[in-house]
């Protein structure tokens, strides 16, 4: 319920106090009439929180219990007088009550205030712990959005088939992770101040603020270089190019910052390792060490592949078999590593005497296999033809010793002659037979 305004608070008593009065200017002897009036006065007062003005009227009331039964008409009878203090101790019995009441209140208000006031200060520690907690979250969050994309983006490196790719893949990495920030990857020898830190360190450079770092002299830096990043790139623990990155702001960089930049340049000299190695794994399985052509395991790959073609666009392809002469005694006559050079001599004069589309092997020991594309016998044949002479016309010399190497060569062509790789091999080998049948260095096509 809520409590009388100033007005009511006034006009109440008031109108109380204007009857009581008007009725005992009119009936005297009914002056006891004061005392419920103010009993009704007390209550009202009391609700309407106006605790002090009970005090004047239990004090005017007191006075008026004494005063009144004298001045009344009837006189000072007895039955007046008893009445009048009978409703003075009840007056003061409902005073000490209600003050009893209000003390009681007003403890009781205290108390909740108090407990309010304890509950407004605990929301707010809660408050601020949740504000706390929420920064907290967001900043992990963020961090571990970065750490995905990082992980994402080392991922990707790793998935780059080619060096040039690793080396786009990282810039992009760091564009991505400073934005705004200028990114620029240098391969080669150090060329200015900070490459040349970091060269001779060997440890990545990391200025907060140019215009207050005092290893470096200001006029090193240019105006979008106030924080600045160089980091070394490795391959196979050789410094083969630097890394930078710049922000036109201060304090942009931090050393966690640098942290994962470096992560990331380590982890793509990794990835260009593993292509590196990966490339020479895939040569070294299809080159033959000694002569640099390609291995009898190439060249079953490229029939296979050849046959594919040349039956889908029914023109012919040939094989070429070609056997060293006599390689053995030449071998006995001038050492092995001659035999060896002769070897390297003849793969030279092979490759170098075919198309680029054509396809030259070691097929072992002192035999080569070739895969002359779009080609028949006859054609074929005036290659291997054009092979074996200059093969012939060439001269060794070793150990001042001149000599010469012929080879003999037997020609095959698919389809007419083998419809599958096993079929072309075995119809040019039994030809390069012939040829040495019929007294080597010649080609056989029949
Ligand atoms: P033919 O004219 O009948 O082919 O006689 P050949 O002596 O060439 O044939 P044979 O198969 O009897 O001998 C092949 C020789 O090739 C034996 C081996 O010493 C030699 N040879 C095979 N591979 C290599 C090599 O990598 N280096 C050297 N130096 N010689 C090799
Ligand atoms: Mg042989
Ligand atoms: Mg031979």
């Amino acid at each position: 319920m809520t409590r009388p305004n100033a007005f009511t608070k006034v006009a109440v008593p008031a109108a109380i106090l204007l009857a009581v009065g008007w009725s005992i200017w009119l009936w005297p002897s009914h002056f006891l009439w004061v005392y419920p009036a103010s009993g009704a006065l007390f209550l009202w007062f009391s609700w309407s929180g106006e605790r002090e003005v009970k005090y004047i009227f239990l004090f005017l009331v007191t006075a008026a219990g004494f005063i009144m039964p004298k001045l009344s008409p009837e006189g000072d009878s007895l039955f007046l007088t008893a009445g009048a203090i009978a409703e003075t101790i009840s007056l003061w019995l409902l005073f000490y009550a209600l003050s009893h009441f209000e003390t009681a209140c007003i403890a009781a208000r205290q108390r909740l205030e108090a407990e309010e006031e304890e509950a407004a200060e605990k929301v707010k520690n809660l408050e601020d712990e949740l504000a706390r907690y929420r920064l907290h979250l967001d900043s992990t969050l963020a961090r571990i959005r970065d750490k995905g994309a990082l992980a994402a983006a080392i991922h990707d490196m790793g998935s780059a088939s080619t060096p040039d790719e690793v080396r786009g893949r990282l810039e992009t990495l760091l564009r991505e992770y400073f934005p705004g920030a200028s990114v620029e990857l240098r391969t080669g020898a150090p060329r200015d101040f900070a490459d040349n830190w970091v060269a001779e360190r060997k440890i990545p450079l990391l200025v907060r603020n140019s215009d207050a770092d005092s290893r470096f002299n200001r006029g090193f830096f240019g105006p979008a270089e106030r924080s600045f990043m160089a980091l070394p790139l490795y391959l196979f623990g050789r410094l083969v190019g630097f890394v930078r990155a710049a922000a036109s702001e201060p304090d942009r960089f931090k050393s966690e910052d640098l942290r994962g930049a470096e992560l990331a340049c380590t982890l793509a000299g990794v990835s260009m390792e593993n292509i590196y190695l990966f490339d020479k794994v895939k040569e070294l399985a299809i080159k033959d060490g000694l002569t640099g052509l390609y291995t009898h395991r190439a060249f079953q790959g490229r029939v296979e592949e050849e046959i594919l073609r040349a039956a889908r666009s029914k023109v012919p392809f040939s094989v070429i078999m070609a056997d060293i002469d006599h390689f053995k005694s030449y071998n006995d006559n001038f050492g092995h590593q001659a035999g060896d050079t002769v070897l390297k001599a003849v793969a030279e004069v092979f490759a170098g005497g075919v198309r680029d589309i054509d396809f030259v092997s070691r097929y072992g020991g002192e035999e080569f296999a070739l895969v002359i594309t779009g080609a028949d016998k006859a054609q074929a044949a005036a290659v291997a033809e054009n092979l074996r002479r200059t093969l012939e016309a060439r001269a060794f010399n070793f150990g001042g010793r001149p000599s010469r190497v012929t080879a003999s060569f037997g020609v095959a062509e698919f389809p007419s002659e083998g419809a599958a790789a096993s079929q072309l091999v075995r119809a040019s080998d039994e030809r390069l037979y012939k040829a040495k049948e019929g007294g080597r260095n010649r080609v056989v096509l029949e």
